[in-house]
């Protein structure tokens, strides 16, 4: 198997080649380390199954150092001149946006995302999260209060929780590690990243602009490492205030155990199960289009993917079709070729996963009217695969898969629609597709997840939070409210006489 960077079709950056296969350290109070005992770990092209490069793996000691980095930087942080942090941090939304392209190509190596997703979506999505938040740095404020006691009055300080432990997921890097560092530094917290060991590379690339925008030793440290030895140090530490948590459901239920045993609090950004409701009176071709991308987008590796629609019963064979003639339009490719529409998936152990699923419900009787067979070549590609039949109790429609695939079932009525909706453990985001107002308050209101798309779908946006009910998390990341979960209110009694 040869590398995705050694075939002479694809052009790559000179630069992005050799930051790839360079080796990668942690990042601890400004310096670039290795971990202590020197272990590391192999990264993977997900487009032919090659090595990569290798990577720094943290475990407990360099958890610690970093901590300790952070620790001794969050004094002093937490009371630079909200200005400046404001300033440090457009310095680094502007050296993403001076890197973009750098980064994408890291991304799309690392990970098999299509080049132009990650070009004009993580990318830019990153450095605006972080100019949002920005924003908000001088705009974190307290209150007064007259409490019921004479001669006395309360001010309330808005400080920051302390060393925030910021843990992410493979499947958007960039963005998912700006999500998480951007609020953290508006509110005055410093951070531990630590990205997912699938993806590790644009957050080694990140630790080298935070250096060069000029952040303070400490603020922000990067330790790769595998989720159950640097992550768990991680959750564990009692000097890390607060976990907040992207990734699986089952992952999240583990940091929330672990996390008690310190009173941490934790945020958690889990898994999705996103039902796209397509009513009759909808614009259908439209629907169906963006049905289409809903779920093949990022190879359907997005906690917000669409992955089971829903169209009422009178148009429901025209739907199939249509969704059905998009998939046929994907371009299935290595994530560097500009002519790629689907990517593969980020390993061989998810590629397996999402083969599973769909072996079982094709033995439970499923229709497989899109892919449903493995195919055969290096890499972790997987065919779009559009699944008719399933029943709602079935693990496909149940589960997240987290692939290329998408399950299609009729329905009758609004009410049926939005009851089997929310009959799932996860309550992340839903669709919703009429021309109907009160049709899309009345879903707007039923569904049971933390965003709704009327006629839309994958709108995500630094203003508007976002974050799921039920299995899919609690806390909100973006938006006014991504602040809260970094801040602790201290009422200051004072007496006036
Ligand atoms: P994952 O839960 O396996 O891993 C996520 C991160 O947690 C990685 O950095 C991993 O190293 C670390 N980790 C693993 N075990 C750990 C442990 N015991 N303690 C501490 N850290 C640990 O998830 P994944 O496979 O990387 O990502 C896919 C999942 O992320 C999907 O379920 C997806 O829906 C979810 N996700 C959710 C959102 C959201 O906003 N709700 C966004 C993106 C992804």
């Amino acid at each position: 198997m040869t590398s995705l960077l050694d075939n002479p079709t694809i052009s790559v950056l000179p630069a992005a080649r050799e930051f790839i296969q360079s080796k990668h350290q942690l990042f601890i109070g400004n310096e670039f380390v290795d971990a202590a005992d020197g272990a590391t770990f192999e990264t993977f092209d997900p487009a032919t199954g090659s090595v990569l490069t290798t990577v720094a793996s943290g475990g407990a000691v360099d958890v610690d150092r970093a901590v300790a980095s952070a620790s001794a930087a969050l004094p002093d942080w937490a009371r630079t001149n909200n200005r400046v942090k404001a300033a440090l941090m457009m310095r680094l939304a502007d050296l993403i946006d001076e890197n973009l392209e750098l980064i994408a190509q890291i991304d799309s190596v690392d990970v098999g995302k299509p080049i132009a997703t990650v070009r004009f979506g993580d990318v830019p999505m990153a450095s605006d999260t972080l100019r949002y938040y920005a924003g908000w740095a001088n705009k974190i404020e307290g209150s007064t209060i007259t409490p019921g006691f004479p001669g006395a009055y309360v001010y309330t300080r808005r400080e920051p929780v302390g060393v925030v432990g910021a843990i992410v997921p493979w499947n958007f890097p960039i963005t998912g590690a700006i999500w998480k560092i951007a609020p953290a530094l508006a509110t005055g917290c410093t951070v531990v990243l630590k990205p997912a060991e699938q993806s590790s590379l644009s957050a080694a690339l990140l630790a080298r602009l935070i250096a060069e925008a000029g952040f303070p030793p400490g603020v922000v440290n990067v330790v790769s490492g595998l989720g159950t030895v640097a992550g768990v140090a991680l959750v564990e530490h009692k000097n890390v205030a607060k976990i907040s948590f992207t990734g699986s459901t089952a992952v999240g239920i583990d940091i929330s155990r672990r996390a008690a045993e310190t009173l941490k609090s934790v945020s958690l950004e889990l898994g999705g199960k996103c039902p796209n409701i397509i009513f009759a009176d909808a614009d259908i071709p439209a629907a169906a289009a963006v049905a289409a991308s809903a779920i093949f987008f990022n190879a359907g590796q997005a906690c917000s993917a669409g992955s089971r629609l829903m169209v009422e019963r009178s148009v429901y064979d025209e739907v199939l079709d249509a969704v059905s003639a998009e998939a046929d339009k994907l371009v299935l490719g290595p994530g560097l070729d500009e002519g790629t529409t689907l990517g593969p998936l980020v390993s061989a152990s998810q590629q397996a996963r999402v083969n599973g699923y769909v072996e079982r419900a094709l033995a439970q009787g499923v229709e497989a009217v899109r892919g449903g067979k493995a195919l055969g070549q290096d890499g972790y590609f997987v065919s779009p695969t559009i699944l008719a039949g399933a029943a709602d109790d079935m693990p496909v429609v149940q589960e997240e898969v987290f692939g290329p695939v998408l399950t299609v079932q009729p329905f009758d009525t609004a009410e049926e629609a939005a009851a089997r909706a929310n009959d799932v453990a996860y309550g992340l985001a839903a669709g919703v597709w009429t021309n109907n107002l009160r049709t899309a308050q009345r879903m707007a209101e039923s569904l049971q997840v933390g965003t709704v798309w009327t006629n839309l779908y994958n709108y995500i946006d630094a203003s508007v939070p976002w974050g799921g009910t039920k299995a899919s998390g609690h806390g909100r990341d973006m938006g006014r409210e991504g602040l809260d979960k970094f801040l602790q209110t201290k009422a200051v009694w004072n007496a006036v006489d």
